[in-house]
């Protein structure tokens, strides 16, 4: 076993452990929360370890970064998350190698995807990423939408041909209300998604959650948690 791969392997077990243990303090099965692998700014080859070790589902923020590296992983079954902020010029890179697209946060963007879904002949995952600091009309500084844009934008994805409505995503704020109060932001998350469900009962995605908080996530009911540096280190620049 080379040192990567031990070391990655040493990390998962840890995240899988926190996982397990927060799903046990929550009362809920470990199968109702999803690992999604972060790998933005780390190799192919180390996409290719975590495949190895049975991760099945790895996440990317840059398509510049994203697309080279799941052209190298084609031949590995693994669902890829696209979970950053999503320009329109990438939209047509992005679904051709992503499953899931956790950052739908304006009617342009899920007007272009659906156009790229179509023609690409792909049936995309698309989640409306909510930000919990921003105020009605605005968007987040990490990208979102303002809570009381959700209903609008989840219509439109659902409308739309190549698309299909998974559920809300939201990264937890650094300012505003929320920031420092990730289980609070989380319930609040949930209180969106139940909302939606109740119309929408095929959208029960809910992405929270990272290597800091992933256990606030898990207790509010996340079924998708998005954990980069605990899995593979701190990264080496910002991303
Ligand atoms: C980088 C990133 C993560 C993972 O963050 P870590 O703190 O490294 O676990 C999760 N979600 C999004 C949207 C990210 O950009």
């Amino acid at each position: 076993m080379t040192e990567r791969r031990a070391q990655l392997a040493e990390n998962l077990t840890q995240v899988e452990e926190r996982i397990a243990s927060a799903c046990a303090t929550a009362g809920r099965k470990r199968e109702e929360v999803t690992l999604i692998v972060v790998t933005k700014t780390y190799p192919a080859s180390d996409v290719r370890i975590l495949h190895e070790l049975g991760v099945r589902h790895v996440a990317e923020n840059r398509d510049q970064d994203a697309a080279p590296k799941a052209a190298a992983c084609a031949d590995l079954s693994l669902t890829w998350h696209f979970v950053g902020q999503l320009q329109t010029n990438k939209v047509r890179s992005v679904a051709s190698y992503a499953d899931v697209v956790q950052s739908v946060d304006r009617a342009k963007l899920v007007t272009s995807l659906s156009a790229a879904a179509v023609r690409g002949e792909r049936e995309l995952d698309c989640l409306v990423q909510v930000a919990l600091d921003a105020d009605s009309g605005e968007r987040g500084e990490r990208g979102g939408v303002a809570p009381d844009a959700i209903e609008e934008l989840a219509a439109a994805v659902d409308a739309a041909p190549g698309l299909r409505l998974g559920g809300l995503m939201t990264v937890a704020p650094l300012a505003g209300p929320y920031a420092g109060r990730q289980r609070a932001a989380f319930d609040r998350l949930m209180e969106f998604a139940s909302r939606l469900r109740s119309d929408r009962p095929a959208a029960t995605m809910v992405s929270a959650g990272m290597s800091a908080d992933l256990e606030d996530a898990v207790a509010a009911g996340a079924t998708h948690v998005r954990v980069g540096t605990a899995v593979l280190g701190v990264r080496p620049r910002l991303g």
